[in-house]
């Protein structure tokens, strides 16, 4: 079955909402076999979306709008989908009642407008909507299925996860697609490509490469009857990878880094604290973004100025000694505040970055009872991509020391 997704809002062609409705229904699809190959995002007009939908009807079986299905005038999937199939809307009595109790129950008035959101037309039938007031279609014609969900996305979900999902296994047949992602680091694309070439020519599973601001990631997708295949031929690829990548692989799936560092600190049963200067408190705020970061995080303290540094306990003839921004200074960092928040483990970062000229530098330090270790790293990129490859550095500094040099006990 091949499917297309179609989002309908002008803000989202305006940029002022993330088509994430899109994202979670491209999840989903694999897992059932259909295969998605077009997302066509249409405004909040008419004759467009009916355009949108009339191509969507040529080359693909199953359609799926989200939005639209509210009760203003510029609500207009409800009528595009009437029109593509050519029927008239006509207003459910009995929906357009359940819908009256409802507005009673929760606004206390029924605005009249809502009335769209009881029409109707022969070939379709009601998705009911849990959380909100606008009901989803399931229409079936000629040999298509079109699905309408509402917009907000926890509606939108309810309404896949209860009513749609369930209803479209019954009628799929095809083949399971999984796939799964291994994350590297510190190598660079063109080099990862080069050294999983023999395995990116096969045609499954199919092995795709792509760049993120913490590595390189390389997608295993495998098409296979059951699910149990689909497994083993990823299991057998992934091991392939690792076979050629080991040494750069730091995660899978929807591992993060600060989720792995917080796994390695918690094996050992270690706390942490940070200090950094440059990178302005993304780098505390990263490492507690972590659910359950508490349990190993103590805190982080920001040093925008020098005399900070001295306030939290620096020794200041460091910095006069080897500059104001030098390893020695963040290894002085990391000890400073690994004392004040009495810690096993201090990570500090700083370094200089020069925005003008894209170009910047930054030192991390690390310290602990078992290792003091300084890394210098070069940086490009304006000034939040800087800082963000800064604390990225940091923590992949830390997992190599961690991985590496300390036994888990
Ligand atoms: P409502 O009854 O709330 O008007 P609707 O089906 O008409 O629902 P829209 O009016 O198109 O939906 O969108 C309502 C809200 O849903 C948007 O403001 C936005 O927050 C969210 N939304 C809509 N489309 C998407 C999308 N593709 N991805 C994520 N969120 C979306």
């Amino acid at each position: 079955m091949k499917a297309e997704i179609i989002p309908v809002g002008t803000e989202i062609l305006l940029g002022n909402i993330i088509d994430t409705n899109s994202c979670f229904l491209a999840n989903q699809l694999p897992l059932l076999g259909i295969d998605l190959y077009f997302i066509s995002t249409a405004g909040d007009n008419q004759k467009r979306l009916v355009d949108t939908l009339k191509r969507a009807w040529k080359r693909a079986d199953l359609i799926i709008t989200t939005g639209g299905l509210g009760p203003t005038q510029d609500d207009i999937s409800r009528e595009a989908i009437s029109q593509l199939v050519n029927e008239e809307p006509k207003v459910d009595e009995k929906l357009w009642q359940e819908l009256q109790d409802l507005l009673r129950r929760y606004l206390g008035e029924i605005p009249q407008s809502n009335i769209r959101q009881a029409t109707t037309i022969p070939s379709a039938k009601i998705i009911p909507n849990r959380m909100g007031t606008a009901p989803g279609w399931w229409l079936e014609k000629e040999d298509h299925i079109v699905i309408a969900l509402p917009g907000p996305s926890d509606e939108m979900k309810m309404m896949w996860l209860e009513s749609v999902l369930p209803k479209l296994k019954q009628r799929v047949t095809g083949e399971v697609i999984l796939s799964r992602v291994i994350k590297t680091f510190r190598l660079a694309e063109a080099k990862v490509d080069e050294l999983v070439a023999h395995l990116s020519k096969l045609p499954n599973p199919t092995l795709a490469t792509y760049i993120n601001p913490d590595g390189v990631y390389l997608r295993i997708t495998a098409k296979a009857k059951e699910k149990a295949e689909a497994q083993r031929l990823i299991a057998q690829s992934e091991g392939q990878i690792r076979n050629i990548l080991s040494p750069h692989i730091w995660g899978v799936d929807d591992d993060t880094l600060d989720s792995v560092i917080g796994e390695l600190l918690r094996s050992r049963d270690w706390s942490l604290a940070t200090m950094e200067s440059c990178t302005e408190g993304l780098l505390s705020s990263t490492i507690a973004s972590n659910q359950g970061s508490h349990t190993y995080f103590k805190g982080g303290l920001l040093a925008c100025c020098d005399e900070a540094k001295v306030a939290y306990g620096l020794d200041a003839s460091i910095m006069e000694r080897y500059g104001k921004e030098s390893t020695q200074v963040d290894s002085a960092m990391a000890q400073t505040a690994r004392r004040n928040l009495k810690t096993d483990v201090g990570m500090a970062v700083g370094g200089n970055l020069n925005p003008e000229e894209n170009s910047g530098v930054a030192f991390i330090g690390l310290s602990s009872d078992e290792f003091e270790k300084t890394f210098t790293h070069m940086l490009r990129g304006n000034r939040s991509r800087m800082k963000q490859r800064a604390v990225y550095a940091a923590l992949f500094d830390l997992r190599k020391i961690l991985v590496e040099e300390v036994q888990c006990t």
